[in-house]
């Protein structure tokens, strides 16, 4: 099981902010922005390079958890930044598909 699926069980807590039959979304523990979030397929997919387009469907409820969540923390009218690390040279550090919501102040472009 991976980390993220231990806290899709409960297994290991986690601040949910909110899920779907699919997907789960819960703040980050080191959040690199006023709010930080990650959303994550409960089933595991380890990063994007792996994904399917049988996974079409679970991919775009994970960007709609994304923008539904955001909206419900506040960050709708200011904007935010959506994150999808891939690999070592993408900053990856857990092998499980998810999706970084970064927001409540501005970000730089381009990214470190
Ligand atoms: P990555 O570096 O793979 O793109 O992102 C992994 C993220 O998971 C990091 O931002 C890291 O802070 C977060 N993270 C790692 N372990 C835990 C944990 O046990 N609980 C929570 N809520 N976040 C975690």
């Amino acid at each position: 099981m991976t980390l993220f699926e231990k806290i899709a069980s409960r297994e290991i807590p986690a601040e949910i902010l909110g899920e779907g039959a699919d997907w789960i979304a819960f703040r980050d523990i080191a959040p690199q922005a006023p709010v930080h979030f990650l959303v994550v397929p409960k089933h595991c997919i380890p990063r994007i390079n792996e994904a399917e387009t049988s996974d079409n469907n679970l991919l775009g409820n994970l960007l709609i958890a994304a923008a539904s969540t955001a909206r419900q923390e506040g960050l709708a009218e200011d904007g935010y930044r959506i994150v999808v690390n891939n690999g070592p040279n993408g900053g990856e550090t857990v092998p499980h598909l998810h999706l970084h919501v970064l927001g409540g102040r501005p970000m730089n472009w381009p990214p470190g």
